[in-house]
């Protein structure tokens, strides 16, 4: 499945084989293309879906694109599951 977002991004649900153990998304910032695990929904897909677009936008490391999404999430009344 393929959703194009305001951003232009293109995001495609995969599945876990794609992706490897315990990884929920990831970002191809030079193709503008997210993957995100299949079965991720609702919040839990929003989550996901924030994380990979803040690599996106601002292409930062792992740490600090987990805590700028925490602090995004908080910001927005959202209480972080996987941050
Ligand atoms: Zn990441």
């Amino acid at each position: 499945m393929s959703i194009a977002n305001n951003y232009g991004v293109r995001v495609h649900k995969v599945p876990s084989y794609r992706l490897g153990e315990g990884v929920l998304g990831r970002a191809w910032i030079y193709d503008g293309l997210i993957e995100i695990r299949y079965d991720l929904r609702g919040e839990e897909f929003e989550e996901v879906l924030l994380h990979e677009m803040i690599h996106m936008k601002y292409r930062l490391d792992e740490y600090k694109t987990r805590a700028l999404t925490r602090i995004a999430l908080l910001a927005r009344g959202k209480i972080p599951k996987f941050h």
